[in-house]
């Protein structure tokens, strides 16, 4: 179930909320003028729910925090289930950061009951219900990351709860906070001029499930998933068959798999399609909910994005083949 009185209740457990574990305290004495912790001086512990929030963590809090990741790259954290070990985890940290707007569908009890005692921060409470994007019951699309501009707007939140936490630092979660804000917002305009290259006809992104709507909405893409904007919800054959129909009649080179979803339905688009005598490729593999592990060349989110868009550029840019464009992402 999504978490809406989750939003509303997190909101206010920021005011009170600095209830520091012994040791975890803030390293304030103990920091360099250029704000990186000294080894062996315990920092705050912040935990943080899917990689891209972990990330925009790391983006802000630098080395002067520790982030706890629960999900490990690759994880569908729609479906995501706790553990008991996350819970000793979340037990244990000074702070917590969600996405939020129900993208950690399973955690919102264990983060409801955690947050009489632990500080809960939710990065995407930053933005107003008038820049999401509404997917029925009054619930909104959560994958907000892929569009830099409306992320870049979430980082206040995380700037603003690690002050409080680490009030010694908070200028400096501030000034990094705005720093980053404002390389979203390059990345934004680098993404844009990419994306800006594929023949208009051709900028349809078809993808295993719909996280990609903000990043249409951003840079003009029509995005078309087989699954809804949750995991957790089934494509049937006739999901298949209407999304066959578009790459038939749309003539679209490529369609994409994601690394944290299952690639069962994209290659059964694929197959119907060329059924129907259209060869389509896969165009590759793209980072939707989940950022990439050590090594993949894609462990921020502003690599991730980069990598996304260049595979997305490579396979609707492609003349029409039978060779699969890409493979691992
Ligand atoms: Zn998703």
């Amino acid at each position: 179930m999504p978490w809406p009185g989750l939003a509303s209740q997190v909101a206010g457990m920021l005011t009170p909320l600095v209830v520091l574990a012994a040791g975890c305290g803030p390293a304030t004495s103990v920091v360099s003028p250029a704000g990186s912790a000294v080894a062996g001086i315990s920092r705050p512990r912040i935990v943080a729910t899917t990689t891209v929030v972990a990330d925009l963590v790391r983006q802000i809090g630098g080395d002067r925090v520790a982030v706890d990741c629960l999900m490990a790259p690759g994880i569908d954290p729609h479906s995501y289930k706790p553990t008991p070990r996350d819970a000793d985890r979340l037990a244990g940290a000074d702070l917590v950061v969600a996405s939020g707007l129900h993208l950690e569908g399973k955690l919102a009890g264990i983060l409801e009951r955690l947050g009489d005692r632990r500080p809960v921060a939710i990065a995407a409470e930053a933005l107003p219900a008038e820049d999401l994007i509404a997917v029925g019951g009054g619930l909104h699309d959560p994958h907000v990351w892929f569009d830099p501009k409306l992320w870049s707007r979430c980082a206040p939140v995380v700037a603003e709860a690690l002050a409080r936490v680490d009030p010694a630092a908070a200028e400096t979660y501030r000034e990094r906070a705005a720093a980053y804000a404002t390389r979203l917002l390059e990345l934004d305009e680098r993404l844009r001029s990419r994306i800006a290259s594929i023949p208009p006809d051709r900028r349809v992104l078809v993808t295993a499930h719909d996280a990609f709507r903000y990043f249409g909405r951003a840079y003009g893409l029509e995005v078309v998933g087989v699954q809804g904007t949750s995991t957790e919800s089934e494509a049937g054959l006739a999901d298949i068959n209407r999304l066959v129909d578009l790459v038939v009649n749309r003539g679209l080179p490529a369609v994409f798999i994601e690394t944290s979803v299952s690639n069962r339905n994209v290659t059964a688009l694929c197959e119907g399609a060329r059924a129907r005598g259209h060869q389509v490729v896969l165009g590759g593999t793209l980072h939707s909910d989940s950022l990439g592990g050590p090594g993949s060349n894609a462990e921020t989110l502003e690599a991730a994005l980069t990598r996304n868009v260049e595979t997305i550029v490579a396979g609707l840019t492609v003349a029409t083949g039978l060779e699969e464009a890409t493979g691992e992402p």
